[in-house]
């Protein structure tokens, strides 16, 4: 078989002179001169330049200078060793650079217990992180402005801001210190808008929703009124017995479910969200499972949500959910519809993470330069609308954490046309939703 490596071929090695004479006369009376007998002895350099050549992995030089280290009396023992030492140092500096991966992993990956929880959240303006504004984006693609479908279809509420968690990458900043709720009478002006408004689909999302004490009564009213619920679930939040009744109400209202488990290994999942999240998260959707969640053609949908442990934007979709469908049926039995990977925003304690751990200006760049134009017709604040705890009507809930609306609507006071062709409010923090693939409440948008 013909093969690159030919013998014969170094006969030919002069013709490298053939087009630079100069060149190859300089380059042959050093190499003449390098191997002369110096301060070391041509043994020790016929040793020297065959561990290299292993090292360089260049065939016509092993071949050349074992037949030198032997024509200058190194024995086999002493060329043996040679190449270990070759390999050592190559293998070794292979390793020594794996300081520079865990330098980058340390700067890069969110850590609860080195977030300081007692800094104030930052704001975030609309020409932060050194990289243009997110309307000069739109406006390079032709945009002058984001503006929402003329029908929209799920309505998003944001139903309080108390969780039993305090995840350290969580936009909304909630936790178990917080009070903020939603009433009764705002979840009931909620309600009327979207029947008022043909709003179909209810997207219940907290905090922890289901601390809210009217959690129940909201799940039950949205579907007497003919709408299809969703809830964003932690899961760990079920794993208490007061709230023992909900899973039950949940899959009696073919409530759909998309439940945060930012990695399926409880390592990860316990740095960003806290210990036992990853084992009690494993527990409630085994039990979902049981209740009949997640089944393949089932029809109580259970989602999943995958969150990147920092900074850095989520893989592929597809491939992320082929891996937490293996390891998590393999490991726990557990079974689940559809995966979202959905990118973190710059937004409450993650900003706080992305400025204390100096990757703010970097990820904001990564962000910017994975702009993808084709996101933008599916960013979320298209087809939905965000209402806050206190009533008031924002674009999305990143929008909302931020208190950013081009007019600050209350919901007792939202007309039709203030909804269909809305103008959306942007700033950098939109470039999370347009990078890549995009990244919405439901995951990868293109
Ligand atoms: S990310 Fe979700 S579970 Fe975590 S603190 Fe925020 S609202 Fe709670
Ligand atoms: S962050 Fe909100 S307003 Fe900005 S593009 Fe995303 S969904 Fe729209």
């Amino acid at each position: 078989m013909q093969t690159y490596y030919n013998p014969n071929d170094l006969d030919k090695f002069s013709s490298m002179g053939d087009e630079a004479p100069q060149l190859w006369e300089k380059f042959m009376s050093y190499y003449g001169s390098v191997f002369e007998k110096g301060a070391l002895s041509e043994r020790e350099k016929a040793l020297i330049a065959l561990a290299v050549a292993h090292s360089v992995q260049c065939a016509y030089c092993i071949d050349a200078y074992t037949n030198s280290c032997l024509e200058n009396g190194a024995d086999e023992a002493q060329m043996t060793e040679a190449v270990h030492v070759a390999s050592a140092i190559r293998g070794g500096a292979a390793l020594v650079h794996g300081v520079q991966m865990k330098n980058i992993i340390k700067k890069t990956r969110l850590t609860m217990n080195e977030l300081e929880s007692n800094v104030e959240p930052l704001e975030i303006d609309a020409g932060s992180g050194n990289i243009p504004a997110f309307e000069d984006t739109l406006a390079e693609n032709d945009i002058t402005m984001l503006k929402s479908n003329n029908s929209i279809p799920v309505m998003q509420m944001n139903i309080g801001k108390i969780c039993n968690l305090s995840c350290a990458h969580c936009h909304v900043e909630a936790g178990p210190g917080r009070t903020e709720l939603m009433s009764r009478d705002i979840m009931s002006s909620g309600l009327d808008a979207m029947v008022e408004n043909d709003i179909k689909t209810l997207d219940i999302t907290g905090g922890a929703p289901e601390l809210n004490p009217d959690f129940t009564w909201l799940v039950e009213q949205a579907v007497k009124r003919g709408r299809k619920v969703m809830v964003r679930s932690n899961l760990t939040v079920l794993d208490d017995e007061k709230l023992a009744h909900i899973p039950k109400l949940l899959a009696e209202n073919k409530v759909e479910l998309v439940c945060s488990l930012p990695y399926y290994s409880e390592k990860d999942t316990d740095k960003v969200r806290g210990d036992g999240v990853f084992k009690s998260s494993v527990k409630i959707l085994q039990m979902l499972n049981n209740l009949g969640y997640g089944a393949e053609g089932g029809d109580l949908i259970l989602n999943l949500v995958y969150n990147p442990g920092g900074a850095f934007l989520p893989g592929a979709q597809q491939s992320l959910e082929e891996d937490f469908r293996l390891r998590l049926k393999s490991g726990f039995g557990i079974t689940f519809n559809n995966l979202y990977a959905i990118g973190n925003f710059p937004v409450g304690r993650f900003l706080t993470f992305l400025k204390q751990s100096g990757n703010f200006d970097e990820y904001m760049e990564k962000l910017y330069y994975g702009f993808n134009p084709d996101t933008l017709d599916n960013v979320m604040c298209k087809d939905q609308i965000s209402l806050s705890y206190d009533g008031y009507l924002y674009d999305c809930d990143f929008n909302q954490a931020l208190g950013l609306s081009r007019n600050k609507l209350h919901i007792s006071d939202c007309k039709k046309e203030d909804l269909s062709g809305r103008e959306i409010a942007t700033a950098n923090h939109c470039y999370a939703c347009t990078a890549g693939s995009g990244s919405s409440c439901g995951g990868a948008v293109v």
